[in-house]
């Protein structure tokens, strides 16, 4: 089970897949920035401080698997033991490298994977792969330490199929996916219009509630936000402890982060107006009005929605 509480050190964007649902553009040419040890064990000890396990992410983590290696190790050294690593099972070739890595994992202290099974996944990571990941993970963590914990070879399969067949990915964007990142781009256009005047009353109160969040997440460049509002910043590390950032009453402390959380995508537009972006008249999600304004805000705005890596594939 994954814990209720999680802080993610989200390693690196880079990935070997570019998922379409992907809420944070991660893909094999983002740049090569990565989370250092040393910033792993700061963010680890404050994620514990405020009840938070830790948990590895990226991108695709384990594209650096001698650096999440040192970085669990350091972890554990600090009595902040990494819980899950999260991985695509894009690189669990054989059963001899597999079981190796996982093994190593395992003795620097991670206690459990967590693997990515989808129709969207499964455009890039082979189902054999990934399904060898998981049951050797079974065998070498637990099942009880393991998501999936149930999978079948043909449920694999399975998922592997509906990654070619565009009515099922159809049906799994309009089921789960929020529509920012590279879901914006290629996903979004699948749902039905929603009109910005419908829009512009939704809040975020809950979405900004950081106390009762299930997962914050810290990226490669020191940005802490909740982790299904990748460029909505909580702040930066490179200013802040994350243990002061990660809690309800900093964002009602902070100015364009309460007015997000009280009016939703709304408050962004007298910024919009500023800059001269104009909405467009309708969109799939309060999220993914949310996302066109801050893509387009972002150079005016770096701090409170950067990185420019969360809306484009920026090579380094
Ligand atoms: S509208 Fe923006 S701030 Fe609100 S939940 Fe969506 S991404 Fe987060």
């Amino acid at each position: 089970m994954l814990p209720d509480h999680n802080g993610q050190i989200m390693v690196t964007y880079r990935c070997s897949a570019a998922c379409r649902h992907c809420l944070v553009m991660a893909a094999p040419g983002q740049d090569e920035a990565l989370v250092s040890v040393e910033a792993a064990v700061e963010y680890g000890l404050d994620f514990a401080a405020l009840g938070r396990a830790v948990l590895i992410a990226g991108g695709e983590a384990l594209l650096y698997s001698d650096h999440i290696l040192r970085m669990a190790g350091a972890l554990s050294a600090a009595g902040v033991p990494v819980a899950f690593v999260e991985s695509n099972g894009s690189w669990c070739t054989s059963d001899g490298l597999t079981r190796r890595r996982l093994s190593l994992l395992r003795e620097a202290g991670v206690q459990g994977m967590y693997f990515s099974v989808d129709c969207f996944h499964q455009e890039f990571a082979p189902a054999e792969r990934v399904y060898r990941g998981i049951s050797l993970s079974w065998e070498l963590f637990g099942r009880e330490n393991v998501l999936p914990s149930e999978l079948s070879p043909a449920r694999a399969l399975e998922a592997e199929r509906e990654a070619r067949d565009p009515r099922s990915r159809r049906r799994a964007a309009l089921s789960h996916v929020h529509f920012i990142g590279r879901a914006a781009v290629d996903l979004a256009p699948l749902a039905p219009p929603v009109s910005l005047a419908e829009l512009l009353t939704q809040d975020c109160a809950a979405d900004l509630d950081v106390d009762s969040l299930r997962e914050i997440q810290v990226d490669p460049y020191g940005f802490v936000r909740p982790d299904w509002c990748p460029g909505v910043n909580l702040g930066n590390t490179a200013t802040h402890r994350l243990v002061d950032l990660c809690r309800t009453e900093h964002v009602r402390q902070t100015p364009v982060l309460s007015e997000i959380a009280g009016r939703g995508p709304a408050a962004l537009l007298p910024l919009a107006e500023r800059f001269c972006i104009t909405p467009q008249p309708a969109y799939a999600s309060k999220c993914h009005l949310c996302f066109d304004l801050r893509r387009q805000l972002v150079e005016h705005m770096p701090l409170e929605f950067g990185p420019r890596q969360v809306y484009e594939v920026c090579r380094g």
